[in-house]
């Protein structure tokens, strides 16, 4: 029988999951917060995601229920579970991928290594952080944040009042200011019955908070690095009961150590490298992850990969007229697109490309994403 998957949630992420699902023969739905968003294609339902009766009417007509965002309520997601349905990831999972505090909390137990952290809930108490760690140190709102945005570097414990007010009587995160040499993202699948399956690290570059460029595998990382970033993805996926894709976003500092910063349960932009450069794309395997399918392989088909995110310029700008520009100059390049209207700072598309060398693959990448610059 066909198997039927619902993902809450219309934006890209959604979107790119409807071509391994038509390859599959898996029945894909959307339950969309308004209509006409990225993945309209498979949109069967829009309403709101934190609405009980919006959700439980959705996932009555599903097999799984899973996520195109981690939005979802605790409250609503328990009471799906409760009633029998298969929620994956699971909410007690989506937990740690919700609140930062929560995580950082759970991985110390897991002993994971990360930055020093702390959840405070006064100026003072930030003070004394920023004392002990130099005089600088990083904010971050427990939840909500995204991009960047819930993410602020302090010296002061005065420029935190906002948060702290906005807060009230919660705890925020401040951790210590790493130096990182670069990021990397690690990505695990696991399936309900335990099986898992690490893909290779990547180095991801950040512009203004923003993914701005992939490339898989890690440029010039060690053997070892390789296999603890692993270890790391497989840990925390097994340690929380993940379900699905788990990206686990890490520093590399100077003298080699990975700590973990943040994780993402659903595909994630540090994998869209997968779409063409690895055996099994990151959606086909999430869609096999959470219907407890087997694993695909998550070698890669190409030496080097690169990803390049193309975000959106002026509203009105004509997007179609550059991505046909782009094909034509870079047929070597696979330039993909979220059917969204062009606004700054959206990401509105990306572009792969795979090579034998990292350069090769980064220069089609690159010159193909130049169109829309
Ligand atoms: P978001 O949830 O908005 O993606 P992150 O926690 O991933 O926020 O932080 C966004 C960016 O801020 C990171 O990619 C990294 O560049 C920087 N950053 C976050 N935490 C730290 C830290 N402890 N030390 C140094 N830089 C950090």
């Amino acid at each position: 029988m066909t198997k039927r998957v619902g993902v809450i949630g219309g934006g890209q992420l959604a979107r790119m999951m409807i071509a391994p699902a038509v390859e599959m023969g898996v029945e894909i739905r959307v339950l969309a917060e308004q209509p006409g968003m990225s993945a309209r294609l498979a949109e069967s339902a829009v309403g709101d995601y934190r609405d009980l009766e919006t959700v439980r009417a959705f996932a009555r007509d599903v097999d799984v229920v899973t996520f195109d965002h981690e939005h979802v309520p605790q409250e609503v997601l328990r009471a799906l579970v409760d009633e029998g349905v298969a929620v994956h990831p699971g909410p007690h999972a989506l937990q740690f991928a919700q609140d930062k505090l929560v995580m950082r909390r759970r991985l110390a137990e897991l002993g994971v290594p990360q930055p020093d952290w702390a959840g405070v809930a006064s100026r003072a108490e930030l003070q004394a952080f920023l004392d002990d760690h130099g005089g600088r140190a990083v904010v971050k709102t427990p939840r909500g944040g995204y991009d960047g945005k819930g993410v602020r570097v302090v010296a002061d414990a005065a420029e935190a009042d906002d948060w702290f007010a906005a807060f009230a009587g919660e705890r925020i995160l401040v951790e210590e200011l790493v130096d990182f040499r670069r990021e990397l993202a690690q990505q695990v699948a696991r399936r309900p019955s335990g099986e898992m399956r690490p893909y290779p690290v990547v180095e991801t570059v950040q512009k203004d908070g923003v993914c701005a460029e992939v490339f898989a595998p890690a440029p010039g990382i060690g053997e070892r690095a390789v296999e603890v970033a692993a270890e790391i993805g497989t840990q925390i996926a097994a340690g929380l009961n993940v379900t699905g894709m788990l990206a686990v976003e890490l520093f590399e500092t100077a003298d080699e150590r990975l700590l973990v910063n943040e994780l993402a349960m659903r595909p994630h932009n540090s994998g869209h490298w997968t779409q063409d450069g690895a055996v099994t794309s990151q959606f086909e395997q999430h869609l096999r992850a959470v219907l407890d399918l087997p694993l695909g392989s998550p070698d890669p088909r190409a030496d080097a990969v690169c990803m390049i995110n193309i975000l959106g310029g002026p509203a009105g700008q004509d997007i179609d007229e550059r991505f046909a520009d782009a094909m034509a100059d870079q047929p070597e390049a696979k330039v993909h697109t979220y059917g969204k209207a062009s606004r700054p700072g959206r990401k509105v598309g990306h572009v792969n490309a795979t090579a034998d060398s990292i350069e090769e693959a980064a220069y089609i990448a690159r010159a193909a994403a130049a169109f829309f610059a």
